[in-house]
């Protein structure tokens, strides 16, 4: 764990964020685009009870308090919420079977560590209590935390909530098998799985938007840059969208792709130290950012308007 970027007195909280994020948050981008009314930050807790994790309900102030009325399990979810939600709900069903889509296209093992989704019943709710409890996060519509003991999601049932809840939990499934994925891939990963299950990956915005920058001349990949960023809120709108991209490319292109990404994983589960990079592994395959345009091509030929 990164305990140099952890100190006990750094800011008003004993709390690093990720070995990628700091709280000196850039500004917030612009909202329209989904990507930024959402973050992911795993908080390295060094110190037990530094910042209290959700056990002293009754001794919080109503708005500190996490939804905890009703609870449902489902597989390594469990979903607390203050308002009724089907036990039955399908997107609870499709929350719980992208565990094992996670887990067969990567080739990933899966976990029965608990990932808790905290669900509160509107934005105002969620947003006065990400506010209390976690000033120093930016504004974003949904969270996914790690610390030592925990996966939770944090989230509001809108009428986003069901990508925001695909993205997160895929970040929850991830993180319960894998310590230190790299930033790129962890995002481009959740992008992919965010979309409903029968797109098999594809994001339209992600891919829309690539186009349109592309075809502008705005925009060339570059992976080597996206490996190198380390900061969640550096990432822009552009590098989720490219971080997508990369991760449907190396899914869909070939079988041999699909190979280099998954032994890329287990090479970073089992030492993320000694694992090559990406990049790495597709120049020694003579493959290039080339590939990559040409999936982009072909998906332009083959998605309809
Ligand atoms: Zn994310």
């Amino acid at each position: 764990m990164a305990a140099a970027a952890i100190g006990r007195n750094s800011a008003s909280h004993s709390l690093a964020f990720r070995h990628r994020q700091e709280l000196a948050i850039v500004p917030r981008p612009n909202l329209t685009a989904s990507k930024f009314v959402r973050f992911s930050i795993l908080i390295l807790l060094l110190i037990t009870g530094c910042h209290a994790l959700p056990t002293t309900h009754s001794l919080l102030p109503r708005s500190l308090e996490l939804p905890q009325k009703r609870e449902i399990v489902r597989g390594q979810l469990v979903i607390h919420s203050d308002f009724h939600l089907p036990r039955r709900h399908r997107l609870l069903g499709e929350l719980q079977s992208r565990r094992d889509d996670v887990s067969q296209l990567l080739n990933i093992p899966v976990s029965d560590e608990p990932i808790h989704i905290y669900l509160f019943a509107n934005e105002a709710s969620f947003t006065d209590y990400m506010q209390r409890k976690h000033p120093l996060f930016p504004n974003r519509r949904a969270f996914f935390v790690k610390n030592d003991t925990s996966l939770m999601v944090f989230a509001w049932w809108g009428n986003r909530v069901a990508e925001d809840l695909r993205h997160e939990v895929t970040h929850g499934y991830l993180h319960s098998v894998i310590n230190d994925l790299p930033l790129w891939l962890d995002e481009g990963i959740a992008e992919y799985f965010e979309t409903p299950r029968v797109n098999r990956g594809f994001n339209s915005p992600h891919f829309h938007l690539l186009i349109e920058k592309y075809d502008s001349g705005q925009w060339q990949p570059d992976l080597e840059r996206l490996e190198s960023l380390r900061k969640a809120g550096a990432l822009t709108l552009m590098d989720y969208a490219e971080s997508w991209l990369w991760v449907h490319y190396l899914l869909h292109h070939e079988v041999e792709t699909a190979g280099l990404l998954q032994h890329h994983i287990e090479q970073v589960r089992l030492d993320p130290a000694a694992a090559k990079s990406l990049h790495q592994l597709l120049t020694e395959s003579d493959r290039d950012a080339t590939e990559l345009l040409s999936h982009l091509e072909y998906l332009r030929k083959t998605v309809k308007p």
